[in-house]
């Protein structure tokens, strides 16, 4: 058996990344300045989109798209069931209502007949999540906006790197929203980057983002001498660090690098995996393209003869780290209760959402850490049939 714990989704810091954090520590400005706008420059060039808004987490650019779109109270927004909870809780940030949708049980991701199915007069948005790292249905997403009026949010926290018939996701709907959190495939310890090709959206997201100052309030204590700032919205805390900023530009220079190792980790686990009591991601369509950011299995649980929380305390036991993405989030207490949601309500969610498990998928995997995690599954499995 392994003998340290592997931990699930731990990052690939290079020497690059603890020069530049380390030459900005000794800059004298570790705040919001030069750095962050030079890793919005180059996410910028990277999605080839007008704007790239550098923030404190993917959560805040969710908020402040939601807050761009003009959300608030009395509307409603469609978000899938199957993501993490920051996807909803922004909504109700606004004061508006989330409407949980499914999603298809093999790309995991939200089913468009559903979206439309659920569509009100108070309606206002579609969030759409491209789960894993693969892209939704987008052009029959967008057909539903468009008849019925609505704004598309791309949640693209898993997918830096996702294409859907050539366009980069988080650069099709109205505004994109990305995750630097320490187990995403770009990492800035925490952060996150709003893009969108609108001007007013972005002007509005920068200005939320710091108190509601007037813009370049960031500026005020460089060298050009302090400058007044007017406070033109009740703003909020969400902006950027260059001190984050610092591994942000030096990991998205590597970012094809990085999704290549984890290519071949792919190929790898559907290899040497495949006739085991568990289902495997689904074949990735020709039109798509995948970040390759979670690799989940769902576990036959009939045929396995063991539940998915008995396979997680099944790798924990063999010191390998797991994540679940995600518990079907209808099913979540808070949401129950605001929503009367109940079992059975979203079944496809819920069935993904009691048998999947994230094993462990990081640049960082040397071969033998592999060689550990399939060597643990198969002897999970092994026991389980005894
Ligand atoms: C990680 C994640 C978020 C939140 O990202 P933070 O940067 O941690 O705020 C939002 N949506 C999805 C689908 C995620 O996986």
């Amino acid at each position: 058996m392994r003998k340290d714990f592997l931990v699930f989704g731990s990052p690939l810091i290079e020497q690059p990344e603890i020069d530049e954090v380390v030459a900005t520590l000794k800059s004298g400005w570790i705040g919001t300045g030069p750095k962050t706008h030079k890793f919005e420059d180059a996410f910028k060039a990277h999605t080839g989109t007008k704007h790239a808004i550098a923030l404190s987490s993917c959560t805040a650019a969710l908020h402040l798209a939601l807050r761009a779109i003009g959300v608030s109270e009395g509307d409603e927004i469609i978000v899938p069931s199957m993501t993490f909870a920051a996807t909803a809780n922004t909504v109700v940030h606004c004061g508006a209502r989330p409407v949980f949708a499914d999603c298809d049980r093999e790309t995991q991701n939200i089913l468009p007949e559903d979206i439309e199915r659920r569509i009100t007069q108070k309606t206002k948005a579609i969030v759409v999540v491209h789960m894993a790292g693969r892209p939704c249905e987008m052009d029959e997403i967008l057909k539903i906006a468009k008849r019925h009026d609505l704004k598309v949010i791309e949640d693209a926290a898993h997918a830096i790197e996702t294409e859907y018939k050539g366009r980069k996701a988080g650069t099709i709907g109205d505004i994109g929203c990305f995750s630097f959190y320490v187990t995403k495939n770009l990492v800035t310890a925490e952060g996150g980057m709003a893009t969108t090709e609108n001007d007013a959206y972005a002007q509005n997201m920068r200005v939320l983002s710091l108190h509601g100052l007037s813009a370049d309030a960031w500026k005020r204590y460089g060298e050009e001498g302090y400058k007044h700032y007017d406070v033109v919205e009740a703003g909020y805390k969400y902006n950027m660090t260059d001190l984050q900023a610092s591994l942000g530009f030096h990991q998205l220079a590597r970012i094809e690098v990085h999704r290549e190792r984890r290519e071949e980790l792919w190929q790898r686990y559907m290899r040497e995996l495949a006739g085991l009591p568990l289902i495997l991601p689904a074949p990735i369509r020709e039109h798509e393209r995948h970040a390759y950011h979670l690799f989940t299995v769902i576990i036959d649980t009939k045929k396995a003869g063991i539940t998915r929380d008995e396979f997680l305390d099944g790798m924990t036991k063999r010191n390998i780290g797991t994540g679940v993405h995600f518990r079907a989030l209808h099913l979540q207490p808070y949401y129950r209760k605001l929503l009367g949601h109940k079992e059975g309500d979203l079944p496809n969610a819920e069935w993904i959402g009691d048998r999947t498990v994230s094993i462990p998928f990081s640049a960082k995997l040397t071969d033998d850490d592999v060689s550990d995690v399939i060597h643990a599954i198969k002897d999970i499995f092994t026991h389980a049939k005894q």
